[in-house]
C-alpha cells in the first residue's frame, strides 16, 4: 500500500489545517455558549469564504459543484475537518447529507436530482436521514413499523421515527418505509423523498441527548409521520430497494467518519500534550513529567496511528477489491476508531482536570457528543459478531494444527 501524499492533497489539507486554526476553532467557544441557529449567519460568511477558496462540497460530483475527490482523497480532508466540530458543515460535506448526496447521486431521478441534489451540493438546503424508530431495534432494521402505503399516485406514510439528525431545519427527509409487507425481510422498505413542510410531518422535539437537546443542524429530531402524503414518483430507487440503498449509503462513508474521529483524536491528543508541558504539578515540575502522564500519550499516540492506518488500509481495499469483499475491514475501522477516539478523549479530558470538564475547552463537547459513535452507524458489537461470523465460517472448512 502506497502511502504517498500528492501534491495536490499536501495543498489542500494545508490550506484547510491553515483554515481551521484561523476560522473555526476560534469559533467554538460561541457554539459552546449559543444555539446552533445564532451561529449560522456567521457560519454562512466561513462557508462563503470556503467557496472562494474553490474547496467547497470536497467529496461531492463536480457536475453539482463539488470538488469531486475520491476516496482516499477526502480521507485526509475529513481528518483536518474532524480537528473542529464545525469543519464538516463549513466545508459542505457534513453528515447526513453526505450520505444522502450519495446516494441520490446514485439512484435518483434526473429530476430528484435537480430538485434536491443540486441545492443540497450546493448547500443552498439541508436534509435529513430518517430510518431508525422509537420502538423497534435499529440495529435490526427489518424489524419497522412504518408504512407507505398506496394512493393514487401517492404513497400515504405513517410511523415514529426518532435520532431523525439534523431534521430541524431540514428541507426534506429521505424516510425508509415499508411497501410491502409480504416481500421477502430485505425487500420489503423503500427510501422516500418528504418534503420536511409536507402535512403530517410532524417534528416532536430535539431529544435531548447527554443533557443537550441542541437545535438545528445539531439536533436529532423525533418524527412522527401521520398520514403524510407525497407523490409515488418522490420514491429513490426500485421498490423494495431500500436496505440495498442503505447498504451503498454505509461503506464508503464510513472512511470519511472514520477519519473524521481521528481528526477528533488529534485535536484531543494535541490539547493533551499541550497541557501537559504547561500545567505545574510541583515547583518547577509539570505533569509532563509524570511517568503516567507519558505512558497515556505513548500510548495514544500509538493508537492514532494504528487506527489511522487501519482506515487508509479500509479505503484502499474498498479501491481495490470493492465495499463488498472489503466488508471486514470495514466494520474493524467502525469499533477500533470509535473505542480509540473514546480512550484519547477520555484521557485528554483526565490530563486537564477540572479544566476538562468544563466548556473551557472544547474536550468536553467532543466527549458528550462523540460517546454515541459507539451506537449510531451499526452499534460496536452488529459489527463484531458479523466480522466474527465471517472469520468463524473459514475455519468450519479449514484443518489447523
Ligand atoms: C447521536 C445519534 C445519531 C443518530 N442519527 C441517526 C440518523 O440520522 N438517522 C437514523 O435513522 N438513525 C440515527 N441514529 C440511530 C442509530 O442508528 C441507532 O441508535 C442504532 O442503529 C442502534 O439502534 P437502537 O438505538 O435501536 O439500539 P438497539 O438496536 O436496541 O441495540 C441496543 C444495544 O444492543 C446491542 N446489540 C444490538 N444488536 C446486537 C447484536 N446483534 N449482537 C450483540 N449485541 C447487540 C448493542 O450494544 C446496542 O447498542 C442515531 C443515533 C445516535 C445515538
Amino acid at each position: 500500500m502506497d502511502f504517498t501524499v500528492s501534491e495536490k492533497m499536501q495543498t489542500i489539507t494545508q490550506m484547510i489545517n491553515e483554515f481551521v486554526d484561523k476560522e473555526l476553532i476560534p469559533m467554538e467557544p460561541a457554539l459552546l455558549t449559543r444555539s446552533f441557529k445564532e451561529l449560522r449567519p456567521e457560519l454562512e460568511e466561513k462557508r462563503q469564504m470556503v467557496r472562494q477558496m474553490e474547496l467547497w462540497a470536497p467529496n461531492h460530483p463536480t457536475e453539482y459543484g463539488g470538488m469531486g475527490l475520491n476516496l482516499k482523497e477526502h480521507a485526509l480532508v475529513s481528518e483536518c475537518l474532524g480537528r473542529t466540530p464545525l469543519g464538516h458543515y463549513v466545508f459542505g460535506c457534513q453528515a447526513p447529507d453526505a450520505g444522502n448526496i450519495e446516494i441520490l447521486h446514485m439512484f435518483g431521478t434526473e429530476e430528484q436530482k435537480e430538485k434536491w441534489l443540486r441545492p443540497l451540493v450546493e448547500g443552498q438546503i439541508r436534509s435529513c436521514f430518517s430510518m431508525t424508530e422509537v420502538e423497534l431495534p435499529g440495529s435490526n432494521p427489518v424489524m419497522m413499523d412504518t408504512t407507505a402505503v398506496k394512493d393514487g399516485d401517492d404513497y400515504v406514510i405513517n410511523g415514529q421515527k426518532w435520532y431523525t439528525s439534523s431534521a430541524d431545519g431540514a428541507r426534506f427527509a429521505i424516510v425508509m418505509a415499508v411497501t410491502d409487507p409480504a416481500a421477502s425481510p430485505y425487500q420489503r422498505a423503500s427510501m422516500i423523498i418528504v418534503p420536511t413542510d409536507t402535512p403530517g410531518f410532524n417534528q416532536v422535539r430535539n431529544i435531548p441527548v447527554m443533557g443537550e437537546a441542541g437545535d438545528d443542524y445539531f439536533g436529532h429530531g423525533e418524527i412522527l409521520y401521520q398520514n403524510c402524503r407525497v407523490p409515488q414518483a418522490n420514491r429513490l430507487g426500485p421498490e423494495g430497494s431500500g436496505f440495498a440503498i442503505a447498504q451503498e449509503r454505509l461503506g464508503p462513508g464510513r472512511i470519511h467518519h472514520c477519519m473524521r474521529w481521528i481528526g477528533i483524536c488529534n485535536r484531543c491528543f494535541d490539547l493533551m500534550c499541550a497541557r501537559a508541558v504547561t500545567r505545574p504539578i510541583a515547583p518547577g515540575e509539570t505533569l509532563a513529567a509524570k511517568q503516567i502522564i507519558q505512558a497515556w500519550i505513548a500510548e495514544c499516540a500509538a493508537d492514532i496511528q494504528a487506527a489511522r492506518l487501519m482506515v487508509l488500509y479500509a479505503a484502499d481495499r474498498i479501491d481495490k477489491v470493492g465495499a463488498k469483499a472489503a466488508r471486514n475491514e470495514i466494520s474493524m475501522i467502525k469499533y477500533v476508531v470509535a473505542n480509540t477516539m473514546m480512550k484519547v478523549i477520555d484521557r485528554a479530558l483526565q490530563v486537564h482536570g477540572g479544566l476538562g470538564m468544563t466548556d473551557d475547552t472544547i474536550i468536553a463537547w467532543y466527549y458528550r457528543h462523540e460517546r454515541a459513535s459507539r451506537i449510531y452507524d451499526g452499534a460496536d458489537e452488529v459489527h463484531k459478531v458479523a466480522v466474527a461470523k465471517r472469520i468463524l465460517r473459514q475455519y468450519e472448512s479449514r484443518r489447523v494444527k
